[in-house]
């Protein structure tokens, strides 16, 4: 799987070195870039934000700025507009090039100015209205065998990210996170990649508000990774999980010794009898569930009255 995130604080991202996600990247199985969204910017302070329009406190990140940046990341071919803000080539996003252009930006972290070189070439020819060259740019599209990337945008206003998005985003080829900070990115950047094509999604980590999305992309790439086949050790781990299968907490875990500082397990849990084991430890999930999150608990009845429905 392959990961690329820009922020204005790529540094953050060091943590993902560690542990079993640098593991995964060290065997290979998992690349992770963090690209500094300053590199697209082209005035001397290097300013990603700007005023809302409409007035209202905070400062609002800029289109232009992400939109070069994640055109680069993403091997887009950006649309050109005219003086009266027509799109002068097919809305239809292409990849550019052939798969040296996007292993080249996927690669190479340092190499931004080369990214933006290539942006710019691309800019000129999709800035063409010419018919062979928008035939030349569809066969590109065609020979080329990068795996269409799924773009996502942390939100507190979002939808909530859930163990089902991470199971589902674990199997995707390429994610590109777009980390905001201040009032947020201009709501345009994702309806505009949308409109393109891209596949966009927007999640919220909680109802709460950060001070940026740094924390909300570690959280999630850290939820995804974990379910890529082959980055457990023990792939066992995963499967009984909270939130996985039938929505529940899990039940408690406890390890030796059976009696520590005075508390002592429950007697089933060393009895050595797995089937009663087992029935202790549903139970268990059951009463946590129902006690902390009666939410699951009804998402259960309700999957089990739809299953029920089904069979009649
Ligand atoms: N003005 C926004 C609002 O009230 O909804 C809050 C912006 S927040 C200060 C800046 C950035 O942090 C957001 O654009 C988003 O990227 C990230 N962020 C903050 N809280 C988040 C959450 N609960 N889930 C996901 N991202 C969050």
């Amino acid at each position: 799987m392959r990961i690329d995130i820009v922020s204005v604080f790529p540094e953050y991202f060091d943590v993902l070195k560690l542990s079993l996600l640098g593991k995964a990247q060290d065997k290979g199985l998992l690349s992770v870039t963090a690209h500094n969204l300053r590199d697209w910017t082209h005035d001397v302070h290097h300013s990603v934000d700007d005023t809302p329009v409409g007035g209202g406190a905070g400062m609002v990140m800029k289109p232009e700025v992400w939109a070069q940046c994640l055109d680069d990341v993403m091997g887009l071919v950006p649309v050109s507009f005219d003086d009266d803000g027509q799109p002068v080539q097919s809305r239809d996003f292409r990849l550019i090039g052939t798969d040296d252009n996007a292993n080249d930006s996927a690669d190479d972290t340092e190499s931004v100015d080369d990214s933006n070189d290539s942006g710019d070439v691309d800019a000129d020819s999709a800035a063409s209205t010419d018919d062979s060259t928008i035939a030349d740019s569809a066969s590109t599209e065609a020979t080329t065998d990068s795996p269409k990337p799924i773009l996502i945008f942390p939100n507190p206003s979002a939808p909530l990210f859930t163990q089902a998005d991470a199971t589902e985003l674990s199997r995707a080829d390429h994610l590109v996170f777009g980390c905001g900070r201040y009032e947020g990115i201009d709501a345009r950047v994702p309806e505009y990649y949308a409109r393109q094509g891209v596949e966009v999604r927007e999640y919220s980590i909680g109802d709460y508000v950060l001070n940026g999305g740094e924390v909300a992309v570690s959280a999630m790439i850290e939820a995804i990774v974990r379910l890529v086949p082959g980055f457990m050790g023990n792939p066992e781990s995963i499967v009984e999980e909270s939130y996985t299968g039938d929505p529940l907490l899990e039940h408690r875990q406890f390890t030796k010794p059976a009696t520590w500082r005075g508390i002592a397990v429950d007697p089933v849990l060393t009895s050595g009898d797995h089937g009663k084991v087992d029935r202790y430890r549903r139970d268990e999930a059951m009463e946590r569930t129902t006690r902390i999150r009666p939410d699951l608990v009804e998402e259960l009845d309700c999957k089990a009255m739809s299953k029920a429905d089904r069979k009649t």
